[in-house]
């Protein structure tokens, strides 16, 4: 995921503008990983700045991702907008810039990986599935649930009688 920023640091431009599109099945960072159904779409302006480059744009994605409620797989659209910064010296927030190029595989992961939701549902209002039998509450109700309730109402009911 290099990109070329040779006519930028010969100061033959002030600004490039650059449209990648990325076939990639998953990005990976140490035991993190996310799983890609459609092409990392990254656009965007790099410009010069002193010494250094920045480049300001826009990554689109889908990701897997499974309901936190009934784990169905859900397909997640990313769409991050993100401004970097890149220089040969090296610092907090920066990314490394090489001779005439710079690598946008680390940028990318780090903003997927910053917008990677930690809750998805597949609809707002699902139901989940039964903590007891496991079924899938948005198909069909079980028992289960009823069981647990009646013992309470059970318990009302004697606590109205003993009054
Ligand atoms: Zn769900
Ligand atoms: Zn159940």
């Amino acid at each position: 995921m290099f990109l070329d920023i040779t006519d930028l640091i010969k100061k033959k431009t002030d600004e490039k503008e650059f449209s990648l599109e990325i076939n990639r099945d998953m990005l990976k960072r140490d035991d993190f990983e996310v799983k890609l159904i459609s092409p990392l779409i990254v656009k965007g302006k790099a410009t010069l700045d002193g010494e250094d480059i920045i480049v300001k744009g826009s990554i689109e994605t889908s990701i897997k991702s499974f309901c936190a409620r009934c784990l169905k797989s859900v397909d997640y659209p990313l769409n991050i907008n993100f401004e970097e910064r890149f220089s040969k010296k090296q610092g907090e927030d920066i990314y490394p810039m090489l001779e005439d190029r710079i690598d946008l595989e680390d940028m990318i992961v780090d903003n997927v990986i910053l917008s990677y939701p930690l809750k998805v549902l597949c609809k707002e209002d699902c139901k989940g599935l039964c903590p007891e039998c496991g079924l899938d509450l948005n198909e069909g109700q079980c028992d289960c649930l009823k069981d647990a309730i009646d013992p309470r109402l059970e318990a009302l009911k004697s606590f109205f009688k003993g009054e």
